[in-house]
This record gives C-alpha cells, structure tokens and sequence, in this order.
C-alpha cells in the first residue's frame, strides 16, 4: 500500500508543519517504510496552545453531564473505527490482533468510564461550619494540559489521560511518539467529529527535543502528563520543577512475578508466559522477574518453556516496535549466557526477537536489575516468604507486582508489603477501574480510576459570609 502523510491536527483540522519537515515510520514487520509525519516544532505547538488556551473554557463551563455526553459519542466512534485504528496501529508497531482489539477497547472505555465518573464526582462538597457561612470546594480544570506518550501502547496511553483530563473540562495538546502517532492523529479527528469542540484536543506531532521540549516548556501549559523512559521523565520533572507546574509521570518498571510451592501453578506460569507474550514484552507492568519458591523452581521453569516454544511470531507475539529497541533487547541478550528458551532474533526481515527465558538469574546482574522491555523473563529461585518478599522488592523500580499462593493470607500480607503501585493476588485483574502508577522510580501520580479524574483538576475553596 502507499504510504500517506499525516499533518498535525490543531483546532480541529489538519495543520501542516510549519517548518515544512516530515519524519518516516517503519513497519516493523518488514522494515519497510511506512507513513510519514510532520515534524513538528515550537511555532507548531505554540498555534496549538493558542487554540487549547481560546478553547478550554467554554467547554469546562458545560455540565458534566453535556461533556460526559461528548465523551460517550467518542467512546461510540472508536468502537466503530477500530478496523482503521488497528490498521493504523499495526502498520507503525506490528501488534497482534489480539492486542490491538484489548488495546482499542480499552481505550474506548476509558471515555466511556470517565464520561459517567465525572457527573457523579467531578464536583466538590460542602463543608460545614456552622450557621453564618456557606462554604463549598469546586474541582476546577487547569486550562490547558500537555500529554506526552511513548510507543508501546499509543493510543491506549493517550486515552488513559485524555479522557479524565477532558471530562474535567481540560483542553489537551497531545505529543505522540514519533514511531507511533497515527492513532492519536486519527482519534483528534473522530472526537471532534463526535462532537468535541474544536481546539480542545489538539495533536503536535514530532521528536522530543523538538515536539516535546516546546510543549514542556511552553508557558501557558498548566500541567503535564507522562508517560515513557525515566531518563526522559527526570527531564521533565526539572523542566515542570522550574515551572512550578504539577506533572505526572508513568515510567519504567522490572516488576516481580511470585510464585509460591501451593499456588496453581498451571495458572501462575500461563500469567508468565502472558506477560512474556504480550506486546513482546513491551509492557512498563510487565511482570518479567519470575521469582519461583525453590522446591517448583523447575517444574515451573519447565512449564513456561514448553508454552513459550509454542508461542507464534504474528499471531501470539509481535515484533520489537523500534529499530532501537530491537538493537537494546538483542543486546541484553548477547552474552547474556545460555537461556532456557529463546535468545537471539528470528530470522527474516522483521524486528522478531525470540521469546527467551533465562532461568535461576543472579539477582545482582544487568539481566535481573533492569528493564529490557522485550520478550524476555529472568527466574530465581527463593527459600521462603521472608526471601520472597526482599528479592521482590530489590529493585529501583516499584510498578507492580504479582503473587500467586494458594494461602490467600500470605498473598494479602505479602500484597500489602510490596513496593509496587498495584499487587494483583492470583490473578486479580487491573482494570481502567483500578488506579495506576508508580512507587519508587517508577514514577508519581496516578492514572486510570476516580483518583486520575481529580489528578486532572485542581480544587478551590469558596467560602459565603451569610451575615
Ligand atoms: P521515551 O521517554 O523515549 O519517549 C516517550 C515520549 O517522550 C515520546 O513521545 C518522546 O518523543 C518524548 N520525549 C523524548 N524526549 C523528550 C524530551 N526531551 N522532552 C519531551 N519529550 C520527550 O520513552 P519510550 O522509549 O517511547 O517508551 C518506553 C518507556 O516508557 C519504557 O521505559 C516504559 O517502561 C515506559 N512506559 C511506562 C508506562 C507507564 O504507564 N508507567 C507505560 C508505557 C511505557
């Protein structure tokens, strides 16, 4: 097929570059050229600001209930798109049909979530103090947010904050990643299609020192939202230090995976093998450090070979997303020592790297200590629950975290002494319901669920003199 050039969209049209640049994406199955974007610079995200800033507030002087109305004909609008939102999604990053229909549900729920969340809390409350005052709080918008992205999971990532920030009567300035813009450029056009006023979601594509940088720092941005690398959120947090303005940030993880001697195992190694397979690995919660109670260690090693060998390129697993990543994970494994499984790239052109496993890893190495965002898992083993829980926790990171026990109380106590944002027990799902972030260098603040709604509004306080 043709590849096609996609403009920024600002004030709810196409707006070319200003500086007339354009940036290739790839196709990662094949390494063929895919579609090209603008490459965006500051003139681009100042016109975009301009209009975020004209727009927000008569759209956060509607009721909640007429925003939440707009975001559910968003929400109806990506469901009805998801053939050509997957179509753009696959050709920039490969996913699998099976991630790409959980990703574009996911991300139409979050509208639809937030649409309803913010009519029954998206308002303050009164506070009492007596005859002679009326006194009340109000959660305000803050005008204008700037959302940065990573490549992983595009468009998903940008709906988890889009949606909270618009239904609290923000307007948005998105900065994609630049492998992987074209699903955010196509939502901007669906919800103002579905009725969102112009000017209020606007996409600025580009690098991060061009896009990116000018957005972080542009003056009449209130508060950033971001996800990707940490070296990339230190950046940021200095940036929004010396501005004063609040930032979330959604970085990395090496998340720890628990299994115990009584847990089920066959159900405790297929949650390994998901988060081996799914995405490739490409998953900041992925749960990639397998720690195994000594007595099963190989049993359950040998459980998660023999699925992983069965795991299909295309079908189960995707490739790597970037040309870069592909080059970081391979070299993780180069000299890495011999793996259970795996260990090394699939032949042919595409950004393929075998599902690999490296079994009883010293927790002190590279492999054990950081994030490969890959198709690749590290076991060791541990002697009881105290070990457990100091291997689980050895880690900068603090993302989340899995437990899987047939002794519900050890899961529960462990759960509650893990330092991870999020502790699934045997399985318990993460939903758009379930707030979600980091401890540690993983990050701050928190998205998804009713706490991301007030992350996206800041509260004022009115008090009435009534004599
Ligand atoms: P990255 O930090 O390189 O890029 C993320 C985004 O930031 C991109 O849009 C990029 O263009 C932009 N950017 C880069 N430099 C910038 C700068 N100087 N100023 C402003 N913007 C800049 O991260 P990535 O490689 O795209 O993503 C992978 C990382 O993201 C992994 O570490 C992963 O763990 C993390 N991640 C975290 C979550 C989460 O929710 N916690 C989710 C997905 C990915």
């Amino acid at each position: 097929m043709a590849t096609a050039r996609h403009d920024h969209w600002i004030d709810g049209r196409t707006h070319p570059p200003r500086g007339g640049a354009r940036l290739p994406t790839l196709d990662p199955t094949t390494r063929a050229p895919g579609d090209e974007i603008a490459a965006g610079t500051a003139p681009d995200v100042a016109d975009a600001v301009e209009a975020a800033r004209r727009a927000w507030r008569d759209w956060a002087d509607r009721s909640p209930a007429e925003r939440g109305a707009v975001l559910h004909r968003i929400a109806e609008a990506v469901e009805a798109d998801a053939p050509e939102l997957s179509r753009l999604e696959r050709a920039c990053t490969g996913k699998t049909e099976a991630q790409l229909r959980l990703e574009i549900g996911m991300s139409a729920e979050y509208f639809r979530y937030y649409a309803g969340v913010v009519r029954a809390a998206g308002q303050g409350r009164v506070i009492e103090q007596g005859a002679g005052s009326h006194t009340y709080t109000r959660y305000e918008p803050y005008g204008v947010v700037g959302v940065i992205t990573p490549w992983n999971l595009p468009l998903n990532q940008a709906c988890r904050a889009l949606a909270p920030a618009l239904a609290m009567g923000n307007a948005v300035v998105v900065k994609p990643s630049e492998f992987t813009s074209t699903s955010t450029l196509r939502l901007a056009r669906l919800a103002t299609e579905a009725g969102l006023p112009d000017g209020v979601l606007n996409v600025v594509t580009g690098t991060g020192p061009q896009a990116g940088e000018a957005l972080a720092a542009h003056p009449h941005v209130r508060r950033l939202a971001f996800t990707g690398s940490v070296a990339t959120g230190r950046y940021l947090a200095g940036v929004a230090g010396g501005r004063l303005i609040p930032l979330t940030l959604e970085l990395g993880g090496k998340s720890p995976l628990l299994i115990f001697a009584d847990a089920d195992l066959e159900r405790a190694s297929a949650a390994a093998v998901t988060a081996l397979a799914a995405n490739s690995g490409q998953v900041c919660s992925a749960t990639a450090r397998v720690l195994i109670e000594e007595s099963v260690h190989d049993e359950v090693v040998d459980r998660i070979v023999t699925a992983a060998e069965k795991l299909r390129p295309g079908v189960d697993y995707g490739p790597l997303i970037t040309e870069a990543q592909y080059d970081k994970v391979l070299g993780f494994l180069a000299g890495a020592g011999t793996p259970a499984t795996g260990g090394g790239p699939l032949p042919g052109p595409g950004l393929y790297v075998r599902p690999t496993v490296y079994a009883r890893v010293d927790p002190a190495s590279r492999l054990a200590r950081e994030e490969i965002f890959g198709p690749v898992l590290v076991t060791t083993a541990f002697t009881g629950e105290a070990q457990a829980l100091r291997l689980a926790d050895d880690t900068e990171y603090g993302l989340t975290a899995a437990v899987w026990t047939g002794d519900l109380t050890r899961g529960l106590r462990l759960a509650e002494r893990i330092e991870a944002g999020q502790v699934s027990v045997n399985g318990g799902p993460l939903t758009v319901e379930t707030p979600f972030g980091g401890y540690r260098r993983s990050g701050h603040g928190r998205e998804k669920g009713l706490t991301a709604l007030h992350e996206y509004a800041q509260l004022k306080t009115v008090s009435v003199g009534l004599r």
